[in-house]
């Protein structure tokens, strides 16, 4: 098997897992026990706090655990949503966001929130002019990721926290795909809340966090005990918290050799992909772009045929995003980027991790070369295309 799609998720990390064993079968006290033997566990809990906190430059008592970037992401901007509402009723998001934004909007547009969604170019980028022109008197919070889940495009993300900040706006950024696998700042790049989730950094699924600047109001989402400091109820998922913290502590200290790593894997296969199979377009930014992301379209193709093909030779990808496969509407993002329909059909996401070898990326690249030839002649639109050029 041969698996590329770390954006959906990804393999544990050994020294993660490990890290967690003790607190299913030892240390399974609840972390709000007051007897000494809840002490590990609150430790614990707290030592991951650091750990996550401080690859962001963050301060620990910001950090705010939930169950995963789609809560982080929810919580972000309906908590802020309420905590601001006499403030203002206005929000600006981008067009490429992921569902757990674009649906979070949708349900306060139904409460009589007002959301401008900033367009992207052809390669996916937010223009920083055009936020500064959307910011109005009564924007209470922008939302922009730090790098898109599908194409891969790195935002200009400390322009856009420069903007926000001269105008006192709040600024909020998913950085599910971002976090420990390129550099990120709250400081330096003025982040006010940001939202991570362990799966995506090999650490568990079900994990996530929100980081919230001191000082930013935001409304509970979890209505429930007094675990985190009374912002976010239910109780700690210690074993969770201690393998994300893990994670994140070795994604860290790994992160320049594993970003040369892939990205050199990355450019090999784009560049093979390219030379090799015609009538393809690389999707996303050339340089501002995830390592581990390459995404292509391809011409008289249709996703889903190709990945049954790929899933034969054992090679597991996607179509658009994981969310959205399985659904026939085109991915949101490649219509963002100016696609039309019919190409934005044919696309595939292959996602890398640093545990992807040269010699898979061959592999892929090798059976896609037989694949793609296949499907094409089975294509009418195909047929017709080569007639024309005849
Ligand atoms: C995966 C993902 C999410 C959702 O995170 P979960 O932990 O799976 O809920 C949100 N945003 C982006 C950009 C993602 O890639």
């Amino acid at each position: 098997m041969i698996y590329m799609d770390n954006a959906a998720t990804t393999r544990m990390s050994e020294r993660a897992f490990e890290a967690m064993r003790p607190f299913f079968m030892e240390q399974y006290a609840n972390a709000a026990g007051t007897y000494s033997f809840a002490n590990a566990s609150k430790e614990a809990v707290e030592t991951a706090r650091k750990q996550v906190a401080k690859v962001i430059g963050a301060k620990a008592n910001e950090i705010f655990f939930t169950c995963g970037g789609t809560e982080s992401d929810n919580w972000a901007l309906k908590g802020v949503a309420q905590a601001f509402a006499a403030k203002g009723k206005h929000i600006i998001i981008s067009a490429i966001e992921h569902h757990a934004i674009l649906h979070s909007v949708q349900a306060l547009e139904k409460q009589g929130w007002e959301v401008t969604v900033l367009p992207v170019d052809e390669f996916g980028m937010v223009s920083v002019e055009a936020l500064e022109k959307a910011i109005r008197e009564d924007t209470v919070l922008v939302s922009i990721m730090a790098a898109n889940n599908e194409i891969g495009t790195i935002q200009p993300i400390k322009e856009i926290g420069a903007v926000c900040r001269k105008y006192g706006v709040l600024f909020h950024t998913d950085a599910v795909q971002a976090y420990a696998h390129i550099p990120l700042d709250v400081n330096e790049m003025n982040i006010d809340l940001l939202s991570a989730s362990g799966h995506k950094f090999h650490g568990p699924k079900g994990v996530g966090f929100l980081y919230v600047r001191k000082g930013v109001r935001l409304m509970p989402f979890m209505d429930g005990g007094a675990q985190e400091k009374k912002r976010r109820a239910g109780t700690t998922n210690v074993a969770g918290i201690v393998g994300m913290g893990a994670a994140a502590q070795e994604a860290a200290a790994n992160m320049e050799a594993a970003m040369a790593k892939v990205r050199e894997i990355r450019d090999h296969m784009i560049a093979r992909i390219e030379n090799e199979i015609p009538y393809c377009r690389l999707n996303g930014h050339r340089t501002e772009r995830l390592p581990g992301n390459v995404n292509f379209c391809f011409r008289f193709i249709e996703g889903e045929g190709m990945l049954m093909l790929l899933d034969f030779n054992g090679i597991c990808a996607s179509s658009g995003s994981a969310c959205t496969s399985g659904s026939l509407d085109p991915s949101h993002v490649l219509l963002a980027i100016g696609l039309p329909h019919e190409i934005a059909h044919g696309s595939l996401r292959l996602s890398l991790s640093e545990e992807t070898t040269m010699e898979e990326a061959d592999k892929v690249v090798d059976a896609l070369k037989e694949i793609i030839p296949r499907l094409r002649s089975m294509s009418p639109l195909y047929e017709d295309f080569v007639k024309n050029q005849a």
